[in-house]
Order: structure tokens, then C-alpha cells, then sequence
């Protein structure tokens, strides 16, 4: 059974792709910060439907406990090894820049791009060694066209984008691809208190959109059927292009 990696794969957007890798076959490690009840939920819904799993808690932002995490994984699984990673954790702290705290940039720098770094070098070798590997990074709308009050989360989304297309350079040759997907508007916990009436009358598709949908597009990019895509990022947003 192959290993699947979702950071924040405990609610919202990473559940429904916790949930749908798990479908697919992959024995999904959920990744989650502090609601352990969300993510045993997860874990149990995989279970249900037949899938297998196991919950790997870890702060995103903090390079020491990533390191530490996966390595004890290696250690506790020899022989195996993480082929897909999706670095879909992510938090905003929505602010105009004359408003905006020092912490609000960094923790947002943080918890969306540093750990891109952090997540992905430190299963990047196992993939290129074994020759096989799918990422996929969950950037955003905002990453692409920017969105008043977002600075640092629309930095930390195009430098996630960035990012993926030169990891996808790097690696290709070792038979890995790196992918992102640039969700609009999704319901989960993330964007409550958004003004949905407002928001949906410029979306050309007319509404929101849901986890299920990104999960789709996640699923096939690490599927078969995208072996020959890489480096792309792919809009999952009703149209929605400012
Ligand atoms: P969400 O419902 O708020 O879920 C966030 C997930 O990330 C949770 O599992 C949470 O775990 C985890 N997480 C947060 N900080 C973490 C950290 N430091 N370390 C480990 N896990 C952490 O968010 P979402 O809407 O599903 O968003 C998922 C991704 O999609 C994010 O990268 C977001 O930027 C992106 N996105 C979302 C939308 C949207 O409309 N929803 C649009 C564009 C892009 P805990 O429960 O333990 O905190």
C-alpha cells in the first residue's frame, strides 16, 4: 500500500482529500495541529469505508517537530516510504498592511511557506531514491491575483507557487511530480463569516465551491493518469479569475 501524506488532512479541504486518497488505495497519514477530535474523525471515517490510516500530529510551522515527526515515522515503518505529499495546511490572518502585526505576517509566512519547505525536504530524498513521488501544494486564488487585506497570506500562496515550479524542475528526472491546486471560494471552517452573497455574484459558476472538488483534482494529480503533468497549477474556482 503506498503512503500518503496530507498536512492539516484532519478538516475541511485536507479531509475531503484525506478521505478520497484513502479511497484510492493510499494509506493516508493525517496530519493535524491540536483538534485531535476532528482528526480521529477523519481516521475513523476512513475506516468505515474500508480505507487505512493513521494520525501524524505535528506543527507545520515548526521545522524541529516536522523533522522529528517524520523521521520517527521512517524509523517506526522501515521499508516504507512517503510517495505522495500534499502540503495543504494553511492559515489566514487577514489584515490591511497599515493594520497588520508582525505575528500576523509571520505565523501566516509560516504555517503556509516555510513548511513547504520543511514538509517536503524532508521526504524529497526517500522519493528521489526510490524513484517515484507526487506532490501537490494547496496555494489559492489570492496566491495568483493577490487580494486587499491578504499580503502575507497572497505572498505565502504565490511563493508556494513558486515553489512548485521549480521543485517540479529539480525532480523530474526522478519520475516526480509537483503539482498545485488554487482553490476560490470553499466552505470550510477557514472562510466563515465571508459574506457568501456578496462573493458568489462574481463567480461565473454562481456559488461556492466544496472540499469534495478540490479533493477530485488532487486525486487525479496524484493518479496514473496525470504521470505527465508537472509543474502546473490548477484553478479549482467556479470561474472566479480576477
Ligand atoms: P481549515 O478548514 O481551516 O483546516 C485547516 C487544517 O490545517 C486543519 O486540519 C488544521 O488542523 C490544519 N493546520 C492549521 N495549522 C496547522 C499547523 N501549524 N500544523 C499542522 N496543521 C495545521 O482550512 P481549509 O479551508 O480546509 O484550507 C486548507 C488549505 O486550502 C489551506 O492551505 C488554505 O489556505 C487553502 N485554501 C482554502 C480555501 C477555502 O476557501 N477554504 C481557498 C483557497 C485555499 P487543526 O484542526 O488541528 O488546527
Amino acid at each position: 500500500m503506498k503512503t500518503a501524506l496530507v498536512t492539516g488532512g484532519s478538516r475541511g479541504i485536507g479531509r475531503a482529500v484525506s478521505l478520497k486518497l484513502a479511497k484510492d488505495g493510499f494509506f493516508v497519514l493525517i496530519n493535524y495541529l491540536s483538534n485531535e477530535t476532528q482528526a480521529q474523525k477523519t481516521l475513523e471515517i476512513i475506516k468505515e469505508q474500508g480505507g487505512q490510516g493513521e494520525l501524524l500530529k505535528f506543527n507545520v510551522a515548526d521545522r524541529t517537530e516536522v523533522r522529528k515527526a517524520i523521521e520517527s515515522w521512517k524509523t517506526a515503518n522501515p521499508g516504507k516510504f512517503i510517495e505522495v505529499l500534499v502540503n495543504n495546511a494553511g492559515i489566514r490572518k487577514d489584515n490591511l498592511l497599515m493594520s497588520m502585526d508582525d505575528s500576523e505576517w509571520d505565523c501566516v509566512i509560516d504555517t503556509n511557506l516555510n513548511s513547504l519547505y520543511s514538509v517536503t525536504s524532508a521526504v524529497i530524498r526517500d522519493m528521489m531514491y526510490n524513484k517515484s513521488g507526487r506532490i501537490v501544494n494547496i496555494t489559492s486564488l489570492s496566491g495568483i491575483s493577490g487580494l486587499p487585506g491578504q499580503m502575507n497570506y497572497s505572498a505565502a500562496k504565490a511563493g508556494m507557487i513558486g515553489a512548485t515550479k521549480s521543485l517540479a524542475q529539480e525532480v523530474g528526472r526522478r519520475n516526480i511530480t509537483v503539482n498545485a491546486v488554487a482553490p476560490g471560494f470553499i466552505h470550510t471552517e477557514m472562510i466563515e463569516g465571508i459574506d457568501e452573497k456578496e462573493f458568489r455574484k462574481l463567480i461565473p459558476l454562481g456559488r461556492f465551491g466544496n472540499a469534495d472538488e478540490v479533493a477530485g483534482v488532487v486525486s487525479f494529480l496524484v493518479s496514473d493518469a496525470a504521470s505527465y503533468i508537472t509543474g502546473e497549477v490548477i484553478s479549482v474556482n467556479g470561474g472566479l479569475h480576477t
